[in-house]
C-alpha cells in the first residue's frame, strides 16, 4: 500500500481563493476592506521570507496589508507603542508579531499588548483560554491548517483516536483543543512520555509538532493511519544547499500510512492560508457583520 499525498499546495490555493471571494462581498456589501498589519523585528532570514509571503498572498486575497519593520534593538516600550498604535486603528483589523523576537524582548508582555479581537496568531491568553473552553476563538493558524488538512480526508473525526507529539503554545495545545472541539479522543505526546511508538501504533490520526528530523518511523503508524507533519526541519543539502525534512521519516511512512502530507508542501503551505482567514474572521466581527462563509 502506498499513502496518497495530502497537497497542502491545491487545499492552502483552493482557501486563499475561498478568501479572496469573500474579501470580495465584504468590500462590496459592507465597503469594509479586512486590513492585516504585520511587525517585523530585526532582520532574521527565515522571519523575512515569511512576512514577504504573508505580504504578497495578503494583497492577492483583496486585503489591505500594512507592514512594520523595526531594528533588533528597538525599546519594549517602542515596540508596545507600536501594537497599541495598531490596536486602535480601525482600517487594521489583525496584527501579527512576527516572532521569534530578538534576545531582550519580552515576548509574552508583547503578544499580551495585542487587542484579543485582532490577535489573528492566536496566542494571547484570552484567545487561548476561549479556545481550551470550547468557546468561539481566533486559533493559531497552523492548528486550524492541520484540521483542515485532515477533513480533505475525513469529513468527520468523531471518535477518531488522534495523537498529537508537542505540545507547544504555537501548534501542540491549540491543535489538541481543535481535535476536541471535532469529537477526535486525544493524546497529547512530549519529551517526557514514555514509548510513544506504542502510543502512535493506536491512533487513526497522528500529528508530529515536535522539531526533530524524521523522529516518527514508518513502523509507528497503524496501517491507513492520516498522518499530518508539522515539523519544518533544515538540513544540510546537496551542493551546500539547505534541504527541509519533517519531523516524520516519509518514505517509511508512505508505506503504511493511509494519507500523509509531505514536507515541503504540505502544513507549511496552510498556515499563511489560516492567517488570511483569521484576519477575515476579525475583521467581520470587529464591524459586527456574519461570520465569512470560509
Ligand atoms: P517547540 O520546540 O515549541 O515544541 C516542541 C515540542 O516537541 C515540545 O512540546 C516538546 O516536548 C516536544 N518534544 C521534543 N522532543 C521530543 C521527543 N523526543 N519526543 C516527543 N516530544 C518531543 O516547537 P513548535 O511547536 O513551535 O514547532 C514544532 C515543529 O513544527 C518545528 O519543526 C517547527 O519548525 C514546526 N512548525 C511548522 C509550522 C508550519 O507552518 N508548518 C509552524 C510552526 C512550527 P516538551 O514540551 O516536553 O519540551
Amino acid at each position: 500500500m502506498t499513502a496518497s499525498i495530502i497537497d497542502g499546495k491545491i487545499i492552502a490555493a483552493e482557501l486563499r481563493g475561498r478568501v479572496a471571494a469573500e474579501v470580495a462581498r465584504v468590500k462590496s456589501e459592507h465597503g469594509v476592506t479586512p486590513g492585516l498589519a504585520v511587525v517585523l523585528v530585526g532582520s532574521d532570514p527565515a522571519s523575512e521570507v515569511y512576512v514577504r509571503s504573508k505580504h504578497k498572498q495578503t494583497q492577492e486575497a483583496g486585503m489591505a496589508s500594512f507592514e512594520h519593520k523595526l531594528p533588533a534593538d528597538v525599546a519594549q516600550a517602542d515596540l508596545i507603542a507600536l501594537v497599541q498604535k495598531l490596536n486602535a486603528d480601525p482600517t487594521v483589523h489583525g496584527i501579527l508579531v512576527q516572532l521569534p523576537l530578538p534576545k531582550g524582548l519580552d515576548t509574552d508582555a508583547v503578544v499580551n499588548a495585542i487587542d484579543p479581537a485582532k490577535d489573528v496568531d492566536g496566542l494571547h491568553p484570552t484567545n487561548a483560554g476561549r479556545l481550551a473552553s470550547g468557546m468561539p476563538a481566533l486559533s493559531p493558524c497552523t492548528p486550524l491548517g492541520c484540521i483542515i488538512l485532515t477533513k480533505s480526508v475525513h469529513t468527520s473525526l468523531e471518535g477518531m483516536d488522534a495523537i498529537v507529539i508537542g505540545r507547544s503554545n504555537l501548534v501542540g495545545r491549540p491543535l489538541v483543543q481543535l481535535l476536541l472541539n471535532e469529537n477526535a479522543t486525544v493524546t497529547i505526546a512530549h519529551s517526557k512520555s514514555r514509548d510513544l511508538a506504542k502510543l502512535c501504533a493506536q491512533a487513526d490520526l497522528v500529528y508530529a509538532a515536535v522539531g526533530r528530523p524524521e523522529m516518527v518511523r514508518g513502523d509507528w503508524i497503524k496501517p491507513g493511519a492520516t498522518v499530518i507533519d508539522v515539523g519544518i526541519n533544515r538540513l544540510p543539502g546537496a551542493e551546500g544547499k539547505t534541504r527541509l525534512v519533517g519531523d516524520v521519516a516519509y518514505q517509511e511512512a508512505l508505506k503504511t500510512a493511509g494519507a500523509i502530507t509531505p514536507v515541503p508542501g504540505g502544513v507549511g503551505q496552510m498556515t499563511v492560508a489560516c492567517l488570511l482567514v483569521n484576519t477575515l474572521r476579525a475583521a467581520c466581527a470587529i464591524q459586527k457583520l456574519e461570520a465569512p462563509a470560509v
